[in-house]
Order: C-alpha cells, then sequence, then structure tokens
C-alpha cells in the first residue's frame, strides 16, 4: 500500500511503512548536517540518537548526548538545519543565554525565524 507522507517539506509517496522510512531517513539527514555543521565547533556529540515518541524536536544533555525526533524530518530542510544547529550550540552553552544565540546566529543567521525554546 503506498501513502503520502512529507519529507524535508515536501510530498513524497513510499510504500510501506512510514514510521520505519521516516527514523531511517531522519538519521541519515541529521548525521549528515551534523557534519555539515561541526567544523564550526571545537567538540563532536558524543552521542546522537533519533527517537520515535518525543515531544521536542530535539535536545542536548551536559554530556553532549543529542537527541532528535525523527519527527523532525517531515518539516522544511531549513527549519530541519535550525533545529540541528541550536542542539550543535547547546554542546557550548547549555543554556538560552545570550551567548547561546549570539552562538546560532553566527551559524545560522536567520534563526529568529524559528526560535524555539528547547
Ligand atoms: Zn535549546
Amino acid at each position: 500500500m503506498s501513502q503520502e507522507i512529507m519529507v524535508l517539506g515536501k510530498k513524497v509517496v513510499i510504500e510501506g511503512d512510514p514510521e520505519a522510512y521516516l527514523m531511517r531517513l531522519c538519521k541519515t539527514h541529521v548525521h549528515e548536517r551534523i557534519t555539515v555543521f561541526l567544523p564550526h565547533f571545537k567538540m563532536k556529540p558524543k552521542k546522537i540518537t533519533i527517537l520515535k515518541s518525543h515531544n521536542k524536536w530535539g535536545s542536548c544533555n551536559a554530556s553532549r548526548e543529542l537527541t532528535f525526533n525523527f519527527m523532525l524530518i517531515t518539516q522544511p530542510s531549513e527549519f530541519v538545519d535550525y533545529v540541528i544547529v541550536h542542539e550543535l550550540c547547546h554542546m557550548v552553552h547549555l543554556n538560552h543565554d545570550r551567548s547561546f544565540w549570539r552562538l546560532v546566529g553566527s551559524i545560522f543567521p536567520d534563526y529568529r525565524k524559528y526560535q524555539i525554546k528547547d
């Protein structure tokens, strides 16, 4: 059975289990984009996890373990990049103070369009 789903903000038709498909796609895409943004940082994430049921788009803890909601892959690619940059910046600043946003802005100048809490 084929069905229509959103991938990076665009409609695609897939066969089979959409959840497994999105999960796999999200994993590949997030890893790819992290590689692109990583040269901005002096450190690397310790672990990158794609989660199924998560109420946030992403998170980062004090051990530099990043998690992303697999549904992130349904969102427009610019927003996905924003969430990735946001979480990567939490490796440097665990809070949302001025220096955090300055760092986000130095990598993703358009961040005000998307500003999220977590
Ligand atoms: Zn945050």
